[in-house]
């Protein structure tokens, strides 16, 4: 079964990458779904607790209304976990102990699509609107899905975006050619029909101070992402051509969403040779954007040791695999390289305030104090030729923000909002959600945690008028 559209079809272009599941094709695949005594892809894998194997019994026999009704009472958003997601349940998945996983990801995206196409998916406003109001601040998929469970609740509630458009990550680092925009354009519509309101362009903290916002709101809900980013400080980082991957991803979303016209220079690969420093998804995200731009050669770097095929002993079932993934990027073409790390970015011959070259070297991994540490190997080094050099290696923590200083938050020592379990934070009706406050993580970790503080904050209020 074709899961992707060909790769020399699709590198001319941003659209989806992936084909949606044909009528009929995961047939086979959802035969193999044991409906297991202890379904370790609910229990142990999915994050928002979707009853899977019920799901996947239901499409089996086709009984489409069941699956998508099973998989909304637990997953707000499944058209972008059935997109994004690493599908941690497919780890999980008992089938995988012996061979290839029950594919439930693309289950999901079969069901949930079917929804819509089949106008299953109606604005469901409460059936009692509140007078009490809450704010969220910021709309990526963890202020999304507090918001859409406020909502639920009957609290009138705005959230607040600094950038132009709802969606955070969802819509301004994650490629079109994974989750094309109108997806998540579609959703904000829903939730608008449903009552929520958002207000764009809105910084708060700066345009509206925080104590305003508690002041109007019975409950204020921070989830403002963990966008602190780790940065390369080796000589020659300051060269016009090293940038920050997800600056490089954002220019290209917004040239897609017609936000600009055309791309800034040191953000378009288009005859140039790219080097991606950092393996993970946003590393993989560069990837498939520099082949789209037109880039003549896209080498990706990452520092830790390539992982093995198939699990070691020390990461058994039902674990997370710690294995080699190679996204649909990877497919297109270019060079992967492990326990490499950048030593120096090198002016370009012609032009000395550009780059020219990366200087590597090969690292090994010696264990120092009880953590792994890389060592530079003794005459390792190589030099890759490079006009841009994209820095992917993820994030620290949450960034300080005027927000911050005017609700007088301080981050913990780990850089994320100081919440109690129940996503509390020091101050009145004040909460916090998502990445910023549980680390960078991954969209259905955010959603769930969204859903989770939200819940919480309305305990504490049923708790409060009682
Ligand atoms: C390039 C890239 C690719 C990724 N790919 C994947 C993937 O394939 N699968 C996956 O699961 N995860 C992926 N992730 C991770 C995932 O996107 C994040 O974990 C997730 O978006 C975090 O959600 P969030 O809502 O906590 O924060 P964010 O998505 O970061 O959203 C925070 C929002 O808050 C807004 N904000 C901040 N401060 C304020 C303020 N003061 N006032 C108003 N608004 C404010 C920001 O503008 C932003 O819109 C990727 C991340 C990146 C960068």
């Amino acid at each position: 079964m074709k899961k992707y559209r060909p790769v020399m079809e699709r590198i001319h272009d941003f659209k989806p990458v992936e084909l949606l599941p044909g009528e009929g094709t995961l047939r086979d695949d959802l035969a193999r779904c044991q409906d297991c005594g202890i379904p370790f892809c609910h229990a142990c894998g999915c994050p928002l607790g979707n009853a899977i194997p019920e799901i996947n019994a239901a499409a089996l026999y086709g009984r489409w209304n069941t699956a998508l009704s099973r998989l909304l009472a637990t997953s707000p958003f499944p058209e972008f976990t059935s997109r994004v997601c690493p599908a941690l349940c497919e780890g999980a998945c008992v089938q995988s102990l012996h061979g290839m996983a029950v594919p439930c990801r693309r289950v999901e995206l079969a069901v949930i699509e079917r929804g819509f196409t089949e106008n299953m998916l109606r604005p469901r406003p409460p059936a009692q609107r509140l007078t009490l109001r809450a704010a969220v601040i910021g709309s990526g998929p963890a202020g999304l899905a507090a918001a859409w469970r406020l909502n639920r609740a009957g609290l009138r509630v705005t959230v607040y975006e600094k950038d132009a458009r709802p969606g955070g990550f969802l819509r301004y680092g994650i490629p079109d050619f994974k989750l094309e925009k109108k997806i998540l354009d579609r959703r904000v519509r829903l939730m608008e029909e449903e009552g929520v309101e958002f207000e764009c362009g809105v910084e708060a903290g700066a345009d509206i101070s925080g104590r305003l916002l508690q002041s109007r709101h019975a409950l204020v809900l921070l989830a403002t992402g963990a966008r602190r980013k780790r940065d390369l400080p080796v000589p020659g980082r300051e060269l016009g051509g090293v940038h920050f991957a997800t600056d490089y991803l954002t220019a290209q979303n917004r040239l897609l969403a017609g936000e600009i016209n055309s791309l800034p220079p040191h953000c378009n690969a288009a005859g140039k040779r790219v080097v991606v420093i950092g393996g993970g998804d946003t590393g993989s995200d560069c990837v498939g954007t520099a082949w789209r731009q037109g880039a003549v050669s896209v080498c990706q770097l990452e520092i830790m040791p390539k992982p093995s095929e198939t699990r070691e002993s020390s990461n058994p079932w039902p674990e997370w695999p710690r294995i080699l993934r190679s996204s649909s990027s990877h497919e297109e073409g270019g060079e992967r390289r492990w326990r490499v790390s950048a030593q120096a970015f090198v002016p370009a011959e012609e032009d000395p305030a550009l780059l020219g070259a990366v200087l590597c070297h090969e690292v090994g991994w010696n264990k120092k104090d009880g953590r792994m540490s890389p060592v530079p190997k003794q005459g390792s080094e190589f030099t890759l030729p490079a006009g841009m050099a994209l820095l992917a290696m993820g994030f620290t923590g949450t960034e300080d923000s005027p927000l911050l200083s005017s609700l007088g938050l301080t981050l913990d020592p780990a850089e994320r909002l100081p919440r109690d379990a129940a996503g509390r934070l020091p101050g009145r009706n004040l909460y916090a959600c998502g990445d910023a406050a549980a680390g960078p993580s991954l969209v259905v970790r955010a959603i769930a945690d969204g859903l989770r503080v939200a819940e919480c904050a309305l305990e504490d209020l049923r708790a409060i008028s009682l």
